[in-house]
């Protein structure tokens, strides 16, 4: 990550950090993992001891899961590509069973293989360049979900089959670490907490009171923290992809960090960000990628395909679209006046 960036969030979390008991009981903690701010709001007894375990837990996930962590699962599994089968830790496997069945759900718009082209364009990185027509054309050729593969019987294994091929779960493995915070949450007897990984939240039960969580949703064209609307919650995952996480500009065009698996380039798909409402934040977390990929009609209709999800899309032309069942929970409320919430499609 940029050494600006990582300054930027360093001195936020000095400005913004607040660690202990407020006003309404509830117990604050925010941290630094998975290259994102991570804050948790917990209400309970064991609220310290839960959080405590939780930024433990994200610290060995990314240990497993992150590109370079070198000696890491995945950095393990990348340098064996073609070569030999791997033993993982069941935590990794998880995630890529997980990835794959998006993968084939959304026909190779979520690939967690596409890990070479997202290392030569290297965005939010000190490297960041544009990768020319021709390694483009080389490096998609190495992307393929198909050519993974897993063993989770008796052993826990898996291999690539070529060699350059490589994966990158960044856009899977902060909904996994969501997803286990809830466990640890429940394991300590709790029943009312809020996590958010760098846009990827999860609501635990209800606020104290007993009223739903309200998430808001970022204007992607705003500064952080500027909303245009919001939707209400309870033990459910809202996961944001947006072009606005992170990018960079050359020459006046916008090259953001969510790839078009065909292409090699920055998806574009006349999207600006997918937010996506469901149980599991592994899966959301890779089908807002997935969706953010294909579009708001393709993206529409993965999600209507995987049957247990709520959508929000943010086209280019700002206008909002959302699914039906989402209807009674979203709120529209744009500050800036500039988006128009679509309510037929
Ligand atoms: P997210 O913010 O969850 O949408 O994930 C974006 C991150 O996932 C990127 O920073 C890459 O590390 C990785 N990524 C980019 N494009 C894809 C894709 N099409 N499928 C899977 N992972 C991707
Ligand atoms: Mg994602």
């Amino acid at each position: 990550m940029k050494k600006s960036i990582i300054l930027f969030l360093i001195l936020a979390m000095y400005i913004f950090t607040s660690c202990g008991l407020q006003p309404d009981n509830a117990y604050e903690a925010d941290g630094f993992g998975m290259g994102t701010v991570i804050s948790q709001k917990i209400y309970g007894v064991n609220s310290k001891k839960a959080a405590d375990e939780v930024f433990e837990n994200i610290k060995y996930l990314e240990g497993l899961m992150t590109v370079n962590a070198s000696g890491g699962d995945i950095n393990r599994l990348n340098e064996n590509a073609g070569k030999a089968n791997i033993e993982l830790a069941p935590e990794t496997i998880a995630v890529i069973k997980s990835a794959l069945k998006i993968s084939k759900l959304s026909e190779g718009a979520f690939d967690i293989t596409v890990a070479p082209v997202v290392k030569a364009w290297g965005i939010g990185t000190d490297e960041e360049r544009i990768p020319s027509d021709e390694e483009l054309g080389r490096l998609v050729s190495l992307i393929g979900y198909k050519n993974i593969y897993v063993e989770d019987k008796i052993m826990h294994r898996a291999s690539l089959k070529k060699q350059g091929q490589m994966i990158d779960l960044g856009g899977i493995a902060k909904g996994y670490a969501a997803d286990k915070a809830i466990k640890i949450y429940k394991n300590n007897g709790i029943g009312s907490a809020f996590i958010n990984l760098g846009g990827n939240v999860f609501t635990l039960g209800t606020k104290p009171d007993g009223t739903l969580w309200s998430i808001g949703i970022q204007n992607p064209r705003a500064g952080n923290g500027k909303i245009v609307g919001f939707v209400k919650v309870s033990n459910k995952a809202v996961v944001t992809s947006g072009d606005y996480q992170r990018y960079f500009e050359k020459n006046g065009k916008k090259y953001h960090h969510i790839m078009d698996p065909r292409t090699g380039r920055p998806a574009e798909s006349g999207l600006m960000s997918v937010t996506i409402i469901a149980a599991s934040a592994t899966e959301a977390d890779a089908l807002s990628t997935a969706a953010f990929v294909l579009g708001l009609d393709k993206g529409m209709s993965v999600i209507k395909r995987y049957g247990h999800a709520e959508a929000i899309f943010i086209t280019a032309d700002k206008k909002i679209y959302i699914t039906q069942g989402l209807k009674e929970n979203f709120q529209f409320k744009d500050e800036s006046q500039e988006y128009e919430y679509v309510k037929k499609r």
